[in-house]
């Protein structure tokens, strides 16, 4: 298990993502991590360990913007190092994943033979660039994540953003809980209610198999 929060709206992300990771911390974790898009960039930051970790990293190298995603990880795949630490970064997309990807092997083959590099010895970072490949060929948030995961076989719940489509967050759920935040002019979603509870009253658990576009809109 591990935790996954993410934000869209008016408000400085930063604060919101690690009070979230905060209230997961039950789940278990051994590293964590924000992407915070700045207005014109996704920065993360990770650290091993403790979540005050990574408040310590983040006091050096503040995130500021308003879209994030954050995460705790418990290693399934890959030691628990910073460079395992999620969010993962491909190109354009950065991306939290709660579960595991069972044909990552065989995904991983594939990407490598298209030149893809990893970074990370992670199941999830697979995904990343899935996703990214897709948005490369010209498909929207959506479109790319609805694709990516037509590949994946496994356990997963994941939040992804987007450099150049900076107004939403995709959020996507199979055998792994998210629940989605509704609040005035700004959306959440988390891996379990008490993350986001100071924050919305008004929730809703994302469904088997679905996905969803969160957007200071709504849900779409
Ligand atoms: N399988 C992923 C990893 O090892 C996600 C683990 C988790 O759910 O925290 O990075």
């Amino acid at each position: 298990m591990c935790g996954i929060v993410g934000y869209i709206g008016p408000q400085a992300c930063a604060d919101i993502l690690v009070d979230g990771l905060r209230r997961l911390e039950y789940r278990g974790y051994d590293s964590a991590g924000l992407a915070v898009y700045d207005g014109k960039k996704i920065d993360v930051v990770r650290a091993v360990g403790k979540l005050q970790n990574l408040v310590k990293a983040l006091r050096e190298r503040p995130l500021e913007g308003s879209l994030g995603i954050g995460h705790t990880r418990w290693a399934t795949h890959g030691r628990p190092t910073e460079v395992n630490a999620h969010p993962h970064v491909a190109g354009n997309i950065a991306l939290v994943h709660n579960g595991i990807i069972e044909n990552h092997l065989e995904l991983k083959r594939q990407l490598q033979e298209q030149g893809v590099k990893f970074a990370s010895d992670t199941d999830t970072e697979i995904v990343a660039h899935l996703i990214h490949r897709e948005t490369q060929a010209g498909s929207d948030l959506f479109d790319a994540v609805r694709k990516a995961l037509g590949h994946v076989h496994g356990a997963y719940a994941v939040a992804v953003i987007d450099q150049k489509q900076p107004d939403r967050v995709v959020v996507a759920k199979n055998a792994s809980p998210l629940v989605i935040g509704f609040g005035e002019g700004e959306m959440f979603c988390a891996s379990d209610i008490p993350a986001i509870l100071p924050y919305t009253k008004q929730m809703l658990p994302l469904e088997e198999g679905e996905i969803g576009v969160l957007s200071k809109e709504g849900l779409a």
